[in-house]
């Protein structure tokens, strides 16, 4: 068998074309123009690339991009007053502190300190429980992590409904593990949370109807781990050397992106599979702008029509 691969630039493109023409609406009709306020501390290039990207995505979809940049050597103190005043600042609906942040600033104290109503990253524990209790629509709901959402919707579109799956989530942190199996939960899958002490790893993921794996450890789920025909949704991002693409310009080996699965292996035998790239990594930005939206239709009391 070989599997079909699941577009996330396309099903992203999708979602980020609805979500313009929502604002549009909300413009129009509202009088409201969404605003998502981005705060980066130190010089990770990494992280300025990520800020810089989603700066570029909320402008395209027409909502008010505002970025904050603060040195590497700002005290907890100055960030959390940064996020008190956005939480006060009603032209912001969505806050978002890039991660990481340097060593002598507690991402918990950050997480704690962003309004749960305006936390589009989903990682405050008020959207966290709200999650977990299946609070996922209406008034009050969670907002929910991005990249979670994004596997979500990738494996729906995939496969369609996905009640009675068995979903197996290969990974438990609070970004990506934990809030993916929720998620998952409300969509009537059975799940199984695998983490690093799991026994029997493979025959747990050969069980699987979808598959996510969200470990950072390049090509770990091998094709036989896959049940055929599953859906699987790689979630991973990890740099390996590609000696065949040659040398940089500074004379340094180039690299690939390869993600937790052993795609070569695993397309063989899944019935639908995410490529990496182009596969969850564009769905986190379209879910973040998503999440923008609804946090700025709940907070002018605007009924969302996602
Ligand atoms: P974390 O390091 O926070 O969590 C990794 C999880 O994998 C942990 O729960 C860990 O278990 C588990 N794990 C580690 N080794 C094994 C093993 N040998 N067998 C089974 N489970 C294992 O990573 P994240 O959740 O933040 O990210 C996971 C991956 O997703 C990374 O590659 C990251 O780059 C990528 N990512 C991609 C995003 C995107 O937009 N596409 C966004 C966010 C992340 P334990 O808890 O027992 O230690």
């Amino acid at each position: 068998m070989t599997a079909r691969l699941i577009d996330g630039k396309k099903i992203a493109y999708d979602l980020r074309s609805e979500i313009s023409a929502r604002v549009a609406r909300l413009k129009s009709h509202h009088n409201l123009t969404p605003g998502l306020a981005v705060v980066l501390v130190g010089e990770d290039s990494a992280s300025k690339v990520y800020v810089r990207n989603k700066g570029i995505a909320t402008k395209e979809a027409g909502m008010n991009s505002l970025e904050f940049r603060l040195p590497a050597n700002t005290a907890q103190d100055t960030l959390l007053d940064k996020i008190r005043a956005l939480n006060e600042d009603p032209d912001v609906n969505g806050i978002l502190v890039q991660f990481p942040v340097p060593d002598q600033i507690s991402q918990h104290a950050v997480i704690d300190t962003i309004s749960p109503e305006k936390d589009v990253d989903g990682l405050h524990p008020i959207n966290a429980g709200r999650l977990a209790s299946g609070h996922l629509t209406g008034a009050g709901a969670a907002l929910a992590p991005c990249t979670p959402q994004g596997c979500v919707i990738l494996a729906r579109t995939a496969v369609g409904d996905l009640a009675g799956a068995h979903a197996v989530v290969v990974g438990r942190s609070n970004l990506v593990g934990k809030p993916v199996a929720q998620i998952l939960l409300g969509e009537n899958c059975t799940v199984s949370i695998a983490h690093s002490r799991t026994r029997d790893l493979r025959g747990l993921c050969r069980s699987a109807d979808v598959l996510v794996a969200a470990v950072g450890i390049a090509e770990m789920v091998k094709g036989d781990w896959v049940r055929p025909g599953a859906c699987v949704i790689d979630v991973g991002i990890n740099r390996l050397p590609a000696p065949e693409k040659g040398l940089n310009d500074a004379g340094q080996l180039r690299t690939k992106l390869v993600g937790d699965v052993a795609f070569d292996e695993a397309v063989e035998v899944a019935g639908h599979i995410t490529p990496v790239p182009g596969g969850v990594g564009p769905m986190t930005i379209a879910c973040l702008l998503q999440n923008t939206i609804i946090a700025a239709c709940r907070q002018a009391g605007i009924e969302e029509t996602f």
